[in-house]
């Protein structure tokens, strides 16, 4: 067992190795995998697989490069262009575990999310970022 480990070490070395986006380019594929299987038109089916195949591709392609630098731009560009979903993600996780206690409401002036107590009726609220204040019910 000590032998493969060692040479799987050997066979990593100065490869690139998991980060966030191939993370992300696997769970892509098996979800498509899973969206494969209730599919019934063969072109569609064709061009899942097609994708399925070229997310594994990229994504072990990736693992093993041997460019440094270029894939952790990559992963750089990657975490930038999906921060606002992942922002909605987080969001919505707040308001599920604090459903209840705590709302979140958008400023109207710069969108900034603002938490206020739930359940108070008609308060005034000031936002923390561009401190504009607006009247609401929550
Ligand atoms: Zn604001």
């Amino acid at each position: 067992m000590k032998k493969l480990f060692d040479n799987i070490n050997k066979l990593m070395m100065g490869r690139y190795g998991v980060d966030s986006f191939n993370k992300f380019l696997i769970y892509g594929a098996f979800i498509l995998s899973i969206l494969r299987l209730f599919l019934r038109d063969p072109d569609l089916i064709r061009i899942t697989s097609f994708f399925i195949w070229l997310f594994i591709g990229f994504s072990a392609f990736r693992v093993f490069s041997k460019n440094i630098e270029k894939r952790y731009q990559e992963n750089v560009k990657f975490i930038k262009a999906t921060k606002p979903l992942r922002a909605e993600i987080e969001l919505l996780k707040l308001k599920i575990q604090n459903r209840g206690n705590v709302k979140y409401i958008k400023c109207p002036n710069c969108k900034t999310v603002v938490k206020v107590p739930a359940n108070v009726g008609k308060i005034k609220i000031k936002c923390r970022k561009c401190k504009n204040e607006f009247i609401k019910r929550v």
